[in-house]
């Protein structure tokens, strides 16, 4: 089997003035078709800069992406257009992601309206797209006339993962996608993201700082401190017997599981 990603020694360097981060360092992977792979670490240690230069949104400064065996890195923007339907986005906070003043049938079908998108579709066909996915993450067809404020948090970050599902991605990159819900809106959230993943047969990249919540929907990660992968495994595994004290620290960090042990 080819794998979908690979990853080979990616390296990204933010320079701004006379100071610069590394935000990641010789990170190497590789995604199989169907994987969900989390992708775990604190804040600031490199996980949403993973992603970016694996969707092609930012150039390396070193290393190379390869998305189903085409290079993505350094590779112009207008000749990405395979990867720009493959492969959505489903970020934390959906008010900021979502336009307010679109209304939640135009959100959705946007990146059905991207002169990048393999096939066009005529106005039709996308409000019956929009119908489709609306449905499929458990929102009322009238909720397309709406506008994002109207909704709940949770309902909003629902309208976030149809919008992402509406040009029929092979890859779904839910970066920190639940972390700003309530601990009960966010196992809805989860439990819905997991049996669309399933029925639909995508590839999950879930970039989350809460080892616990990665164990909840990815059978494998990888553990990012400072730009570098410190540790990967079964995520089972990397909880029960982490290898790394960084993975030990973040495991101890989950406050419910310090409490039961
Ligand atoms: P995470 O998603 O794990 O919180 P990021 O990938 O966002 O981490 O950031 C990794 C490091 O790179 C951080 O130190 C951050 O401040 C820095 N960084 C990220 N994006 C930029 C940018 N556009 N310009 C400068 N520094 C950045
Ligand atoms: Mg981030």
């Amino acid at each position: 089997m080819t794998a979908l990603f690979e990853v080979h020694g990616l390296t990204r360097v933010y320079t701004t003035g006379r100071r610069s981060v590394v935000a990641l360092e010789d990170v190497s992977l590789t995604v199989e078709p169907g994987q969900r792979l989390g992708i775990v670490g604190e804040s600031g240690s490199g996980k949403s800069t993973l992603v970016r230069l694996m969707a092609g949104l930012d150039r390396p400064t070193s290393g190379t992406v390869h998305f189903g065996g085409r290079p993505v890195s350094g590779v112009p923007e207008r000749q990405l257009g395979f990867l720009r339907a493959s492969v959505q986005f489903v970020f934390q906070d959906p008010r900021s992601s979502l336009n307010p003043r679109m209304r939640v049938g135009d959100v959705v079908a946007e990146p059905l309206r991207s002169p990048l998108v393999r096939r066009e579709l005529g106005a039709l066909d996308q409000r019956r797209r929009v119908a489709e996915v609306l449905d499929a993450v458990g929102l009322p067809a009238d909720a397309a006339s709406r506008y994002p404020h109207e909704f709940s948090g949770g309902q909003r970050q629902r309208i976030a993962i149809a919008r992402a599902l509406a040009p029929s991605p092979q890859v779904l990159i839910a970066d920190e996608a639940v972390s700003a819900l309530d601990v009960s809106v966010r196992a809805h959230v989860l439990n819905l993201l997991m049996a669309l993943v399933d029925d639909l047969g995508l590839t999950l990249l879930f970039v989350s700082h809460d080892l616990a919540v990665v164990r909840h929907v990815c059978p494998d990660a990888v553990v990012l401190q400072g730009g570098r992968i410190v540790e990967r495994g079964p995520t089972q595994r990397l909880f029960t017997a982490p290898e790394h004290p960084y993975t030990a620290r973040l495991v101890a960090a989950i406050p419910t599981f310090r409490a039961r042990s």
